[in-house]
């Protein structure tokens, strides 16, 4: 058996999905000619097919059905001269591998994904879905959509529709029926206009990417096809696995054991973010002599100032350790089973901190200890590979037990996985999805303001229960948070960023 889709077989958090898929989906994406030579058609496809190739013991056929057009490179991530089929093709047996084959369509289709407004041109025989997108909305449904016009060719809406679409045929797969159309709107009309008129020459502040996991390198895939040039620093610890493979963007299939800095580098790669790959955790980041960064940035790492930090971390513990060192302006994006979430935080204003609701796990040693020694050798290896141990760390864990004196190695194992905490639910859509709204927030911000990523509510869900929809809420900040509750704290925050 696989390991590729581990992460998104069997049973959700919130106990979505009631059944296993019968693993062995056919799915035809078919694109309207018309959209499909336009850049929003082409970053839904290019998105679409990336995430349908990472369904794995979902999925095991994905085919294509576009018209003979040239790529958009910017859209498709396409390489000079070549045709959209061909990057598409490319995009998905890189994801796919052995497992998922991405091939052009034959005659029949069991489901359809019709990519384009108005009639679909062909249906699938079990199901048929529509979907449309601008820069800055998604629409998907089971219904024609009509078209909208797009003036601004960004991908933060088709990036979105992807994602939603990849989700309806994931759980239709699952025997949920998904109908109803999801309409996604992000930007409200006045917001619209004034970024419409400031997009021209506009660069981005540079920012710190924290985590290149799959919402850091969705992230960067939907930043990258803006086109809006930035300098970017980006930091994780972490090589890729074969568990990354159902929602690492920046992975191709074959891709195993890569420091995941070194595969963003790849995906970012001639797109217009200037990027800084740091193979450390952030707290190491700024002790690090070493570190990659753009020398004009030395003398505010020199005073501990980090202006724009993207969070694409996971554990909240990283949370705590980025909230601790004051930064600006955060922008946080987190999945969490079918939610996928992007958020701004900050010491003041009306919002909370990264370190407000996201509290540090803590860890009883003796305690797992008795556990794991209380009950028999499958139960604990079962056990072990829930919290997330490899098989070199089952073997040093064993030996701790058996000898507590001479298992040091197991120990520290232990401790290491006690306080991560388990292996969690995860699937390919929902990260794409907060890192398509975590660039969106990212574009937004930076021209209207931080302040306007609170005038909506400073969170942002898309929550993929029932029909989908955005939700925005104001977040509440914690009055005994560890770091914005604690006086001495707002004092250095004051001091460290007083005159900007
Ligand atoms: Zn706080």
């Amino acid at each position: 058996m696989s390991t590729s889709g581990d992460r998104h077989l069997g049973p959700d958090p919130a106990g979505l999905l009631p059944s296993a898929a019968a693993g062995d989906g056919h799915v035809t994406v078919v694109a309207e000619p018309a959209f499909a030579a336009t850049f929003a058609g082409q970053a839904l496809l290019r998105m679409l097919v990336d995430l349908l190739a990472r369904q794995f013991s979902v999925l095991e056929r994905v085919e294509l059905d576009v018209p003979r057009l040239p790529a958009i490179s910017r859209a498709t991530g396409a390489v000079a001269g070549e045709d959209l089929e061909t990057a598409l093709l490319r995009v998905g047996s890189a994801a796919g591998g052995s497992e998922i084959s991405v091939t052009r369509a034959g005659s029949t289709a069991e489901h359809v994904i019709f990519v384009g407004p108005g009639s679909p041109s062909r249906a699938g025989a079990l199901s048929t879905i529509s979907a449309v997108a601008n820069s800055w909305l998604a629409t998907i449904s089971d219904d024609p959509v009509a078209a909208q016009v797009d003036l601004d060719e960004l991908p933060f809406g088709p990036h979105l529709a992807a994602a939603i679409a990849s989700d309806r045929l994931f759980r239709g797969l699952h025997g949920v029926g998904v109908t109803g159309t999801s309409h996604i709107e992000l930007l409200a009309a006045p917001e619209l206009a004034i970024i419409r008129e400031r997009l021209s020459g506009f660069r981005l502040p540079p920012c710190y990417v924290i985590g290149l996991g799959a919402v850091g390198a969705a992230f960067l895939l939907t930043l990258g096809a803006t086109g809006i040039p930035a300098t970017v620093v980006g930091l994780d610890p972490d090589d890729s696995d074969t568990t990354s493979r159902n929602r690492l963007l920046s992975m191709g299939y074959e891709q195993v054991g890569i420091p995941k800095p070194q595969l963003a580098a790849v995906l970012v790669k001639g797109t217009e973010l200037d990027f800084y790959p740091n193979e450390v955790a952030w707290p190491a980041y700024y002790g690090d002599p070493d570190r990659r960064r753009p020398k004009y940035l030395a003398a505010q790492e020199a005073k501990y100032r980090y202006e724009w930090v993207i969070s694409a971390v996971d554990k909240n513990l990283h949370r705590r350790n980025i909230a601790n060192i004051l930064p600006l302006h955060v922008l946080s994006g987190a999945t969490n089973g079918f939610v996928a979430q992007a958020a701004y935080m900050a010491m003041v204003g009306d919002c909370e901190c990264l370190a407000c609701n996201h509290p540090v796990p803590s860890f009883d040693l003796d305690a797992t200890r008795d556990g794991l020694a209380s009950v028999g050798a499958e139960e604990r290896v079962a056990q072990l590979r829930a919290m997330g141990a490899s098989d070199a760390d089952v073997v040093a864990i064993e030996t701790y037990l058996d000898d507590p004196a001479c298992g040091a190695i197991g120990e520290a194992t232990l401790r290491r996985l006690g306080v991560d905490g388990g292996v969690d639910w995860a699937v390919g859509f929902v990260s794409a999805a907060s890192g398509a709204l975590l660039a969106a927030q990212f574009v937004r911000a930076a021209i209207l303001g931080a302040e306007s990523g609170t005038s909506v509510g400073a969170e942002r869900r898309l929550i993929f229960w029932g029909t989908p929809e955005l939700i925005d809420s104001l977040a509440r900040r914690r009055t005994s948070c560890p770091v914005c509750g604690d006086v001495e704290r707002q004092q250095a925050f004051a001091t460290r960023w007083d005159g900007l």
